[in-house]
């Protein structure tokens, strides 16, 4: 087992809650309503992860499987110029962007199918100056929840998502790369996952460590991070902003 890695998320109390930052090998799940900060928080992640160790990062580069077409290089940009401005260095957008590799999945067959290509590629990356070091999977469940509907369909969708995030996890483990997942859940418990303080996939990932976050809004660019149920950490909450500049204190 190679050595655990982690990633800044720019918000001092938000990794510190992590013991550090968000770790490889293991699946970060970050769940949440819509508008909660998701989807911000997996661009920042996508930048930062290309960062230094020294800056937060892991010297890598990103994977990022986007379910809803909600990737936005000019926020990537914007974050760029946030980092820049926080590290007094100036950094290249273009640069950053290059090291993002974009695939959509049209349905949740495709998604599956996309973390081979995913290993492929980090494959590719293994020996150069940017392996992969993260995974982003935006959103994890969309396809899943469209795709199949009503009661009967129930343990299929089930049984086909833990077999996608058992490919995910490998491919974590492979790469000692960050995994990070995003599923968008009702402030109420719903009928996809049930109760959503349950884990996802139920138990089937075993001794697997499994970081859930629940993301809820606070007042204006506030947002409350919640760590639910960790394997190793205590349970706590970190206060997060979400500006122009990205992800911060
Ligand atoms: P969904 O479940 O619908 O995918 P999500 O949790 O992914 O939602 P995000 O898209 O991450 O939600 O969050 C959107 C929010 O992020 C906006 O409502 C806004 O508050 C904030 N935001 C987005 N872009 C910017 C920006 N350029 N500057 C400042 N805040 C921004
Ligand atoms: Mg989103």
């Amino acid at each position: 087992r190679k050595l655990v890695g982690k990633l800044s998320t720019g918000c001092t109390e938000f990794d510190e809650m992590m013991g550090g930052g968000i770790e490889t090998q293991s699946i970060t799940e970050m769940y949440g309503e819509f508008g909660s900060g998701k989807t911000q928080i997996a661009h920042q992640l996508a930048v930062n992860v290309q960062l230094p160790p020294e800056q937060g990062g892991l010297g890598g580069s990103v994977i990022m499987i986007d379910t809803e077409n909600t990737f936005r290089p000019e926020r990537i940009a914007q974050m760029v110029k946030g980092i820049s401005d926080k590290h007094g260095i100036e950094y290249d957008p273009e640069e950053f962007l290059k090291n993002i590799h974009v695939a959509r999945a049209f349905n949740s067959n495709h998604q599956i199918l996309l973390v081979d290509s995913a290993n492929e590629l980090a494959n590719e990356l293994k020996n150069t100056e940017m392996p992969v070091k993260l995974l982003i999977v935006d959103s994890l469940t969309a396809h899943f929840r469209a795709e199949y509907i009503g009661r009967g369909t129930l343990a299929d969708r089930q049984q086909k998502l833990n077999k996608h995030l058992h490919d995910i996890l490998r491919f974590g483990d492979l790469s000692n790369a960050c995994v990070v997942v995003t599923n968008q859940v009702m402030s109420k418990p719903d009928a996809f996952f049930g109760d959503p303080t349950k884990p996802i996939g139920g138990h089937i990932l075993g001794h697997t460590a499994t970081f859930r976050l629940y993301i809820r809004k606070s007042k204006g660019e506030k947002r409350i991070v919640k760590l639910v149920d960790s394997p190793n950490l205590p349970d706590g909450e970190a206060l997060i902003s979400v500006t122009t500049d990205g992800i911060g204190d």
